[in-house]
């Protein structure tokens, strides 16, 4: 059965228990279906993403000669890939497939108004009958995939992940922009939960790293240029010291690049005494009995901690995260340090200590008299310093009570903000920034360590603010991910991208520049030199398809004639429908 032969459509209408059903009438939908052109078969199924949901297709399209399926249900996001193998398991071309999406597009968002939402499921499914039968096959890819994977960032996550990749038998590559591997995590002093040094928990980590076989490190090194698609990137690394290059091939890269701690210029009076600093510089002091005062080296008996410190400020750019660590980081410091100084108090917004044993952390440092004081965000602690002193005063919100206080250390937790080349590291990745800076993974929610580059993944702190252990669980996820990927040693790639028709191609360019993915290029061994996509690249944005000034590109399963189909049948139904849609 094939495309060019009179399209012969099988349409599904899912109930999805009651999430659709329970405000579209599905029955109703199924049967006016049935009298679009080119139906041959309509019904309506309880789940059709089931077993049984998904055996009826198959049957159907056997004892009907279907060779095009509609299956009208939830969002393509979350079963495109499950119905496009189920009528490849049919027999046909997974791109004679078409979905629409009556929950969430539908049902979810006209609760109220179920009869107004079933006319809008009925046009749904008419515009994407109208388009079914205008699909044509696209025939699947695959390109090879190199057995090596690029980790970037040698710090916990990126060790994490190097470690994971090699030791399932694949090669690695470990590229460090600094001289040394470790993080900022190697300097930290106190860890939480676990009651143990940054160092002892990553050096650990890096003997293994240098010592194994299958993976070279770089330090000192940075990624300058990446080229190629998944399964088959270039990538040149240059060192920051001799300038030498080296040039590898790899199959999957993961970007762990962290985080650098915001330095709280113009907040708290940092900037006015050696006395305040940072939770970071609190964490790097060398180890001592006491704590000592850095302005003149006496132990200090009062301390203070302000939270949230370019963290939570709505309308700063880039600061209006949670950095998720620092609650618990300040309770695990205070209550630490209470055993060492006379009076600890901390100052905070909230306390978010959400962790698994970080509660207990807090609750300990509450049992030993650390003094917790709320303040508002609107009516921030005023930090001055006079003669060397420094005094701090705010309202307590709890007690509605003014306060001061004079420390002799004041420690901001300050927020962790994306390293100072992240814009560099975005553009070589092709990675887009979210609002607070970090790169945005491909979904939040479904695929939050993927990107939207097929190959490339982020991992830990590169994604958002988050504290060690959530970062050492992302990176082992990116690492199974790379790892299954170079396993594969072949990987499909997508088929609906954009073919240009050389024949009308005037060479102008423009494709190029459009293109966000650098899949465009002039082949100029064509006479005359054409564009050319390189297919593996192309996220089928349609982009270069908008700009072309001389229609010569066309965007494979996304045609013109295909979408104009839908508009016709949305403005012409009686053409659609014999009548009855309405
Ligand atoms: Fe050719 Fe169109 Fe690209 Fe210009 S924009 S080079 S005409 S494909
Ligand atoms: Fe580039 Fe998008 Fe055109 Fe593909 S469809 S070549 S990604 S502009």
């Amino acid at each position: 059965m094939t495309e060019s032969e009179e399209p012969r459509i099988g349409v599904f209408v899912c109930h999805c228990g009651h999430n659709i059903a329970g405000t579209v009438d599905v029955e109703r939908v199924a049967k006016v279906a049935a009298t679009f052109p080119h139906v041959v078969f309509s019904t309506d199924e309880m789940f059709m993403c089931s077993d049984s949901g998904q055996q009826l297709i198959r049957d159907k399209i056997k004892e009907h000669g279907l060779n095009r399926v509609v299956v009208a249900s939830c969002s393509p996001r979350m079963h495109e890939p499950t119905f496009r193998r189920v009528v490849e398991e049919g027999g046909l071309n997974r791109y004679l497939y078409e979905q629409v999406n009556l929950r969430e597009h539908v049902s979810w968002c006209h609760m109220h108004e179920p009869e107004a939402a079933t006319e809008k499921a009925i046009d749904l499914v008419r515009m994407s009958v109208a388009r079914a039968a205008r699909l044509e096959s696209i025939p699947v890819k695959t390109v090879q995939v190199t057995p090596r994977a690029l980790v970037v960032g040698g710090g916990i996550a990126g060790l994490r992940a190097a470690l994971d990749i090699a030791d399932r038998g694949f090669e690695v590559v470990l590229v460090e922009k600094r001289p040394q591997l470790g993080g900022h995590v190697i300097h930290w002093t106190h860890m939480f939960p676990a009651d143990r040094s940054g160092r002892e928990v990553v050096s650990p980590m890096i003997d293994e790293v240098m010592d194994h076989d299958l993976i070279t490190v770089y330090t000192d090194s940075k990624v300058t240029a990446l080229d190629g698609y998944i399964g088959n990137f270039d990538i040149t690394i240059k060192s920051n010291k001799t300038g030498e290059e080296h040039k590898v091939k790899v199959g999957a890269v993961i970007v762990a690049t962290g985080f650098e701690p915001f330095k709280p210029i113009g907040y708290y009076a940092y900037e006015d005494s050696p006395d305040i600093m940072t939770l970071a510089e609190l964490q790097e002091m060398p180890p001592s009995d006491e704590l000592l005062r850095p302005s003149d080296g006496k132990p200090a008996k009062k301390l203070a901690f302000i939270g949230c410190v370019g963290s939570r400020e709505p309308g700063v750019k880039g600061h209006e995260h949670c950095s998720r660590y620092c609650c618990s980081a300040v309770a695990k410091a205070a209550s630490d340090l209470k055993d060492r100084v006379d009076e600890v108090v901390v100052l905070y917004q909230d306390v978010r200590t959400y962790g698994r044993g970080h509660e207990e952390i807090h609750r300990l440092a509450r049992e030993k008299r650390v003094i917790f004081s709320k303040y508002n965000p609107d009516e921030r602690p005023e930090v001055w310093v006079k003669r060397g002193k420094i005094t701090m005063r705010w309202r307590d919100v709890l007690a509605d009570d003014l306060l001061e206080f004079k420390p002799d250390i004041l420690v901001l937790a300050s927020a962790m903000v994306p390293p100072e080349d992240v814009e560099e590291i975005a553009k070589i990745f092709s990675l887009t920034r979210s609002s607070d800076g970090f790169f945005n993974p491909e979904h939040i929610k479904l695929a939050p360590l993927t990107t939207h580059t097929a190959g490339i993944m982020i991992a830990g702190v590169a994604q958002a603010a988050k504290n060690a252990s959530e970062t050492v669980v992302d990176a082992s996820g990116a690492a199974a991910k790379a790892a299954a990927l170079l396993a594969r040693g072949e990987v499909e790639i997508e088929s609906t991208v954009a073919s240009v028709n050389p024949d009308v191609c005037s060479s102008c360019h423009t494709c190029i520049t459009a293109c966000p993915y650098g899949a465009m290029s002039i082949d100029e061994s064509h006479d005359p030199p054409v564009a050319h996509v390189t297919e593996a690249k192309c996220h089928g944005c349609g982009t270069c398809a908008a700009g072309c000034p001389s229609g010569a590109i066309t965007m494979l399963h996304s045609t013109d004639d295909q979408i104009l189909s839908m508009v016709e049948a949305l403005l012409m139904p009686a053409q659609m429908s014999g009548g009855e849609a309405r």
